[in-house]
């Protein structure tokens, strides 16, 4: 089944999105953890000098990788300042992006605004508009145009941060829930039975009913139910 949240964007976009960039075949690997970054490095045949970011989003590959990737985004944005409509693109980044609720169509409008450069976007229709197109791109430091007015943000491979994360350690696991059979960290709240079992505070907090009824002899009952608990059962 399709998602209407894709296809809406798919139809903002007249489909110039929907071919997703294959990173793994360009060399560009994902990682949010030193974890990740180490089996990316592995996985690639990188070592760690060779490593750049992509320029934000947690992803590296060597300085070919990342330049192919970089070329794949380009073609993708040409693809969209080829067949999308300005006025439907702003459209949906404009409820996508929440600009009614924040009454600032700021988002909405720069990416309009890198997608088809000032020429195509001054002619579509705004809502909410706190900015004019020239304000706005004058705040769009660090774009730079590329394609027949359009902007994108420049990214300097001599800026590629290496490593910048830190993983915290993970609290120490003390009990284990009876009822998920999750570990109840350290400094974590926990329900304790009269027969020494613990429950977590996420089984206590989303499966309440359930739980009294079955670690603690406590039932539910709707008003008018004739049926008594079990243990008075005759
Ligand atoms: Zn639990």
């Amino acid at each position: 089944m399709k998602n209407i949240y894709m296809t809406i964007r798919s139809d903002a976009y007249n489909g110039a999105l929907d071919t997703a960039i294959d990173t793994a075949a360009l060399g560009v690997f994902w990682a949010f953890s030193n974890q990740e970054f180490e089996e990316g490095l592995a996985k690639h045949g990188y070592t760690v000098d060779q490593i750049v970011s992509i320029g934000g989003g947690g992803g590296y590959g060597n300085s070919e990788a990342v330049k192919k990737f970089h070329a794949a985004i380009e073609a993708q944005e040409r693809r969209v300042f080829d067949i999308a409509d300005p006025q439907k693109v702003y459209h949906y980044e404009y409820w996508n992006h929440e600009c009614d609720y924040y009454e600032d169509d700021k988002e909405a409008a720069c990416i309009v605004l890198g997608y088809f450069g000032i020429k195509r976007a001054e002619r579509i229709g705004r809502r909410n508009a706190i900015k004019t197109w020239k304000e706005l791109e004058a705040e769009m430091i660090g774009f730079r145009p590329i394609y027949n007015g359009v902007y994108r943000i420049e990214v300097s491979l001599a800026d590629a941060d290496k490593r910048a994360w830190y993983d915290p350690p993970e609290p120490k696991a003390v009990y284990t829930c009876e009822h998920c059979g999750d570990a109840i960290v350290d400094g974590a709240m926990f329900l304790l039975t009269n027969g020494g079992k613990f429950i977590c505070e996420d089984c206590a907090d989303n499966d309440i009913w359930y739980v009294l009824e079955k670690y603690f002899d406590i039932y539910k009952r709707m008003a008018g139910d004739v049926l008594p608990p079990p243990n008075l059962t005759v």
